[in-house]
């Protein structure tokens, strides 16, 4: 197979069929997917295609260069279906008109709000911007950014210190795949390979390009009412990167029990139906012992997203999940059991909407290690509550 990257994963046998999970007729197999057609090629990376699974007929669209692995594939089209549909073939003054046909708050104006917040992330001209002042409150958010982002970036460095070569890792809601290319470029000497998973199609489809092409259209809110005109990112390290962009459901992962080294969540805990669900998903992906679980969020909760009764709340959100990574809540988590090994509250993440908008949160940022059967939970090097 020409693709690299993709011949890696599945050589490596990371992605799973989340539709039998290897149980066919109430026995388990092993059930990794492999590549079963080829449409289209670029750049040695397959951009049309389509991956099955050994173990059941279950087969899994690659389109645009995303691997598309969903238990429930129809439900996810009717969501997604006019980033999968949306042609980007026309002239960008005439898609651009189209566009604006649709008002600021339905669905695709929100989604592409979305991508254009999101989408600063990986472009290095984008934080601040250049228009911005060099003092007061923009010089302050944008100086929060750089330390959130320095911040985060040290520890992924950190994490891929000691990898063993050939390992795997897996972003979840990577969005655009900021974190994902920097966790490969951080993991690079032992060749890890990052899976970008997210399940919003716009803005995997926006990495599968960075990393076809070094170069990405996306659009850029300049200022409240603005009409996102068009910016070009350019990443050429993004080029060939070992980064393979997944669309799968956090909560219901593509993902092999005990394959991966590293699990990063940046800003999805809070983002989820059942963060406890999550936790326990990311665990077990896992390599046992020793594998690493690193997760930041603000606890923004809000119920579009996160029933109450799902949430981390008590005594405070920060000590709930640590309690819960450490393995505290055997009747909501059975099984779960980390070693905490690292923790920061107040890790600052400013999302800029545009030159007069940011949100800005703090975050709880933790990361853990997957314990052996006989390993105490808690080492002299855990955290102080
Ligand atoms: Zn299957």
């Amino acid at each position: 197979m020409p693709d690299p990257v993709l011949a890696r994963a599945l050589a490596a046998r990371v992605l799973w069929c989340p539709v039998c999970r290897g149980l066919r007729g109430g026995v388990y197999h092993d059930s990794p997917v492999e590549l079963a057609e080829v449409f289209e090629e670029e750049a040695g990376v397959v951009v049309m295609g389509a991956l099955r699974c050994l173990a059941c007929p279950a087969r899994f669209p690659i389109v645009d260069g995303v691997a598309i692995l969903l238990r429930d594939l129809a439900a996810w089209t009717r969501r997604e279906e006019r980033s999968l549909l949306g042609r980007d073939d026309l002239p960008g003054p005439l898609r651009d008109a189209f566009l604006l046909a649709w008002s600021d708050d339905e669905d695709p104006g929100w989604r592409r709000e979305m991508l254009a917040i999101y989408a600063r992330d990986p472009d290095p001209a984008a934080p601040p911007a250049p228009d911005d002042a060099p003092d007061g409150l923009a010089a302050a958010l944008a100086a929060a950014a750089r330390e959130g982002r320095a911040y985060l970036a040290a520890r992924r460095r950190a994490l891929a210190a000691d990898l063993a070569p050939g390992a795997w890792a897996a972003d979840l809601g990577c969005g655009v795949g900021a974190s994902s290319l920097d966790l490969a470029a951080a993991g690079a000497g032992a060749g890890l390979g990052v899976l970008a998973l997210d399940a919003a199609f716009a803005p995997l489809r926006a990495l599968a390009l960075l990393l076809r092409r070094g170069v990405i259209d996306v659009p850029r809110w300049r200022h409240g009412g603005d009409d996102f005109p068009s910016a070009r990112v350019v990443r050429e390290d993004a080029r060939g990167a070992p980064v393979l962009p997944v669309v799968g459901d956090a909560l219901d992962p593509p993902l092999g029990a005990g394959r991966l080294e590293l699990v990063t969540a940046y800003g999805l805990l809070d983002n989820v139906a059942n963060p406890v669900v999550l936790v326990r998903q990311a665990a077990a992906a896992l390599r046992r012992p020793g594998g690493r679980l690193a997760l930041s969020t603000p606890f923004d909760w809000v119920s579009r997203c996160t029933p109450r009764e799902e949430r981390l709340l008590e005594p405070d959100p920060a000590a709930a999940l640590d309690r819960l990574l450490a393995g505290g809540e055997p009747e909501r988590a059975p099984g779960l059991r980390l070693a905490l090994e690292h923790a920061r509250d107040d890790v600052p993440w400013v999302l800029r909407r545009h030159r007069r908008s940011a949100h800005a949160f703090l975050c709880r940022y933790v990361e853990a290690r997957a314990l052996g059967p006989d390993e105490p939970a808690a080492g002299p090097d855990a955290p102080a509550p």
